[in-house]
């Protein structure tokens, strides 16, 4: 188990490029072109017009391990002395900031690639190469190890969620339901949701209360967020799945509702099972899909529609890359008289510039600034009034860069937007 730095190894690196590099991988680092539609489309590369940040170019590093131990005729190749070089301590210092602090791991690249070639997911696979050898950014091995030993990167205990939940309690004069056994759905939460947007417990509570939703909070395994993803340790991904599967399996749970996240989305949903070695035993639903299918059920009543011009920001992991294309749009529409679209919306969103763990690397917060300044403009465009959002850590990292860049725009959560126009009677006790 990878539970702190290890001293930089580069030869541990290399045999772990290698040992990623299956038959599928080998031939999408064959597959490339060399034709640069990946670098327009990655945010980093339009922003610095740096060849290396062209997404490609990040997996330099395990395309030479491939090709020097994995490739055909690699081994004629290394007798004759043309096989690349093994990549070296140094070479793999200089990768981490490729490919940590300028990959969100959004797939953007991926989208556009005409090879097919899913650079995002091999940028997640060289990350397992560099987190093992110890070249994965300090601060994400700190998050990592803050998780292994509290369940939550930044350290979120029971004690901490129970606080809020009592706050939302009294907010909402309604009572919040906590290891019920029986529920039949599971609502774990994201450590930056407890602490910085709490108000989404009180959301909930009432939207589950008018549409009747038996559900419950654990008090144990509540961490929905898998830096273990976002380093890249298979391992530690697991060890925290396995947290919330223990707790599903111990409230006899038929659901467990990923929530405002992204990656913690494709973490549980998409990598869950292969990371568990077994089929989940829930069924996992993305807290949107779940109110836009109370809403088309007429389970939730609302009324009233925000008159702002509103702009949905797709959160990657939820759209782009989890397939939730229609369901934030309906809903915004449910509530929103005002819906602008920025351009590119949708699955060729560009990311919040903090997604695949960078909001987590203090280093690496010029870059995201810079980036956003794409989305700045996008939303200027659009004459935006309001950003929303379906990921706690994008409202996080877009409230940053908009304070950063001296704008006035507020970001506001989807699930808090629908709760604000439930029919007020529906909604009291
Ligand atoms: S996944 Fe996103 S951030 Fe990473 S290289 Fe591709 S476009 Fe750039
Ligand atoms: S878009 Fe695909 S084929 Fe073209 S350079 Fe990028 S990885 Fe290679």
């Amino acid at each position: 188990m990878l539970e702190a730095r290890k001293a930089p190894d580069a030869a541990k690196a290399a045999a772990e490029f290698v040992a990623q590099a299956g038959r599928d991988v080998a031939f999408q680092l064959e597959a490339c072109v060399h034709c640069g539609q990946c670098a327009e489309a990655c945010h980093f590369h339009l922003v610095t017009r740096e060849p290396h940040h062209t997404p490609v170019y990040k997996l330099r590093p395990m395309l030479k391990a491939y090709r020097r131990s994995r490739a055909p005729f690699a081994g004629i190749q290394r007798l004759l002395g043309l096989a690349p070089r093994e990549p070296g301590a140094a070479e793999l210092t200089a990768w981490s900031e490729l490919l940590y602090d300028s990959c969100n791991l959004c797939g953007r690249c991926t989208l556009v690639c005409p090879m097919g070639i899913d650079i995002a997911g091999l940028v997640r696979r060289a990350r397992e190469g560099m987190a093992a050898a110890g070249f994965a950014p300090e601060d994400l091995y700190k998050a990592s190890g803050h998780a292994l030993d509290t369940g939550s990167p930044i350290g979120v205990r029971w004690p901490a969620l129970r606080r809020q939940i009592e706050l939302q309690e009294k907010e909402t004069g309604l009572r919040i339901p906590v290891d019920v056994e029986g529920a039949d759905y599971l609502v774990i939460l994201s450590s930056i949701e407890v602490i910085a947007f709490p108000e989404v417990i009180g959301a909930l509570a009432r939207i589950f209360r008018q549409a009747d939703v038996s559900w419950t909070i654990p008090s144990a395994g509540f961490e929905a967020t898998n830096i273990g993803v976002q380093i890249g340790s298979r391992d530690i991904a697991a060890a925290l799945l396995e947290r919330v599967v223990d707790a599903a399996e111990r409230l006899k749970v038929k659901y467990v509702i990923s929530p405002e996240c992204g990656h913690a989305y494709s973490a549980l949903r998409w990598e869950g099972p292969n990371l568990l070695g077994r089929p989940l035993p829930f069924k996992v639903v993305q807290i949107t899909e779940l109110l836009d299918q109370l809403v088309r059920e007429g389970r939730l009543r609302l009324r009233g529609k925000d008159a702002r011009r509103l702009a949905f920001h797709d959160p990657c992991q939820l759209v782009r890359r989890g397939g939730l294309t229609e369901e934030p749009g309906r809903l915004m529409d449910a509530v929103s008289e005002n819906t602008v679209r920025t351009p590119a919306q949708g699955a060729a969103n560009f990311c919040c510039g903090g997604g695949g763990g960078v909001s987590a690397i203090h280093r690496a917060e010029r870059l995201r600034f810079a980036a956003f300044e794409l989305k700045k403009r996008q939303v200027e465009q659009a004459g935006a009034e309001a950003l929303v959002t379906a990921c706690a850590n994008c409202r996080n990292v877009l409230e940053e860069a908009i304070d950063e860049r001296g704008m006035t725009l507020p970001v506001l959560g989807l699930t808090e937007l629908v709760a604000q126009y439930l029919e007020p009677e529906a909604a009291k006790s």
